[in-house]
């Protein structure tokens, strides 16, 4: 019986080695940007096992029902769906947060806007920061893990998206930090009356909706559309932040932001024109200008 279930369909043996070498060949044919490592994140998905582990049991046979599961997952990634949507899930600053097709794939780029505003939240003191169009909750949610002397407002337009935040909150153990707010940007806060707020952060939709034809299909077909961009010429969150979002800082508060390449520049001169302080512009490891931290005061 046991011979029985390492026998698939097509009655080949195949081990772990020989089916990514495989689902790699036919990802690529495809179009897939990373092959191989779409093949090995949903292989060791089927498996429940790390990724390394893959690497070190190449000869192992796949069991038929494993081969089954993982023919399933292939099919779907080869009509484009992003891998994090077929797993549910994604790592995000070394935590893995539940995603679904209400909220964008978390991107290793928004990591540098949560160290940029890890390092600068008092040290000294508890405060309070709001994340504008929370999501699946990542940037407000790893900042509150890292940082347990911080509270949070997760904000979101989305119900969706926020019920997949809480669900997130609710698996890191930290919804004691965290405060869940619907709306659109900083409105839900001047209904709650508040205290100010030492930071308020956004990853906002800032892709121009020009540029939206020629994104990958992944991101075109299956993001949800209104996380992506302001259909306009993607500045529009950053000057209603820029306009609306001083009066609820501290006089020692910030605005975080990530930002779209060629961006970064045309929002410090707008903030310069609104009165706001210092600047500071952040490249990620591909050198481009990725986050922007506009000062109160300067
Ligand atoms: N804050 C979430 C993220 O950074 C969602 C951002 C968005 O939907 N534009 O991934």
């Amino acid at each position: 019986m046991g011979q029985k279930n390492i026998r698939p369909v097509n009655n080949k043996i195949w081990t772990i080695g020989e089916i990514l070498k495989w689902t790699q060949k036919y990802f690529s044919g495809k179009n897939i940007e990373s092959p191989r490592l779409d093949a090995e994140v949903l292989l060791s998905y089927v498996l429940k096992k790390e990724r390394i582990y893959l690497y070190v049991h190449f000869d192992e046979p796949l069991q038929e029902n494993e081969l089954v599961q993982f023919r399933g997952l292939v099919k779907k990634r080869a009509a484009r769906i992003p891998v994090a949507y077929i797993t549910g899930q994604k790592e995000f600053m070394g935590m893995t947060f539940k995603v679904n097709n209400n909220v964008l794939v978390p991107r290793p780029e928004t990591e540098l806007l949560v160290e940029a505003v890890i390092e600068r939240l008092p040290q000294d003191r508890e405060a309070v920061f709001a994340d504008i169009g929370t999501g699946s909750g990542i940037i407000a949610l790893s900042i509150a893990k890292f940082r347990p002397d911080m509270k949070a407002y997760a904000i979101d337009i989305s119900q969706a998206a926020l019920a997949v935040a809480q669900e997130n909150a609710r698996v890191l153990q930290i919804q004691e930090q965290i405060t869940f707010l619907q709306g659109d940007l900083l409105e839900p806060l001047s209904k709650t009356g508040i205290g100010l707020l030492q930071a308020i952060i956004s990853n906002p939709p800032y892709i121009p909706l020009a540029d939206m034809a020629g994104l990958e299909p992944e991101v075109r077909k299956y993001e949800p559309q209104s996380a992506l961009t302001d259909n306009n010429d993607g500045l529009d969150f950053y000057r209603r932040l820029l306009k609306n979002s001083r009066d609820f800082l501290t006089s020692s508060g910030f605005l975080a932001c990530e930002v779209g390449i060629g961006q970064a520049k045309r929002i410090k001169l707008m903030a310069l024109e609104k009165g706001w302080g210092k600047c500071e512009i952040l490249k990620d490891l591909a050198e481009i200008e990725r986050v922007i931290i506009i000062w109160k005061q300067k």
